[in-house]
């Protein structure tokens, strides 16, 4: 009662995550992701204020595809040329008819296009 009324919180909050923790595993259209916590930039992991974030696969770099060859993509991967919806300089996948919703980030690209 009184660590109420003095405003103490005793609780132990959860440890934030580290480098390298699975965040979750997404399974989606026969392919498993494991998303771990992590830094997408070099420079991140030096600063003292960065923590460890969810990192997502560059499907940029290293294109995936389901089983019925659509490509999987990122809600906030850089659009492609095929890109269609009202653009500007922040565009992103999730932004594209095209883009159709998986889970956490991840989607497939529904374009003709850029079928495999
Ligand atoms: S959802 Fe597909 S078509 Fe649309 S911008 Fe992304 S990769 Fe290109």
């Amino acid at each position: 009662m009184f660590k109420t009324l003095l405003g103490f919180n005793t609780e132990t909050s959860p440890s934030p995550p580290k480098e390298g923790d699975l965040y979750k595993t997404i399974n989606l259209c026969g392919k498993s992701f494991e998303i771990r916590y992590g830094f997408y930039e070099e420079r991140d992991r030096h600063s003292q204020y960065a923590e460890p974030i969810e990192i997502y696969p560059d499907f940029i770099k290293a294109p995936q595809y389901t089983d019925d060859g659509k490509p999987f993509v990122t809600a906030i991967q850089p659009p492609c040329k095929s890109f269609d919806g009202k653009k500007n300089v922040n565009s992103v996948c999730e932004d594209c008819r095209y883009y159709k919703h998986g889970e956490e980030l991840i989607g497939i690209c529904t374009c003709p296009d850029n079928a495999q």
